[in-house]
């Protein structure tokens, strides 16, 4: 989070972590979870991206924080809120790591994403089939 005074990356990266909310949601795997991607989507500088780290799914919305200042420093940084008081800037969206996210920045992007999952899941769901049927034979014979 960027000090009064600045330091480190801080100083140069425009405060990139002061400039939106994230806010977890189910991985999709229904037609409502969809519909609701689709719809965060809809809006503008609304993206959805899945977590490298850890498979989330988030739903991000770009807005700046009313508490920083034009020269991308935190007015209150002394009384800060937890969460901003609890991020690394050590391993923060600054780094190569938030790189690997995979972001939905538009519905054409999700929509792309989930035909390739969609066949995937169908891939596996007939493989599954598949040996459930030869361990079934099996069992028979
Ligand atoms: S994104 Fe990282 S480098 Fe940039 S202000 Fe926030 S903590 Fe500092
Ligand atoms: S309160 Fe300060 S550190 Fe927290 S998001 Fe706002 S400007 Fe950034």
């Amino acid at each position: 989070m960027p000090a009064e005074q600045g330091r480190g990356d801080c100083q140069t990266c425009g405060a990139e972590c002061c400039r939106y909310v994230t806010v977890e949601i189910a991985k999709p795997r229904a037609h409502v979870d969809v519909e609701e991607v689709r719809w965060f989507l809809a809006h503008e500088n609304v993206h959805v991206y899945i977590d490298a780290d850890d498979g989330s799914w988030n739903v991000q919305f770009h807005t700046n924080c009313r508490h920083l200042d034009r020269w991308n420093r935190c007015r209150i940084y002394s009384r800060r809120y937890r969460i901003c008081h609890e991020h690394d800037a050590e391993d923060c969206e600054a780094s190569q790591a938030e790189a690997q996210d995979t972001v939905f920045h538009n519905t054409d992007e999700f929509d792309a994403w989930w035909r390739k999952e969609k066949a995937r899941r169908r891939r596996r769901n007939a493989r599954r089939r598949k040996a459930g049927a030869a361990a079934g034979t099996q069992r028979k014979a």
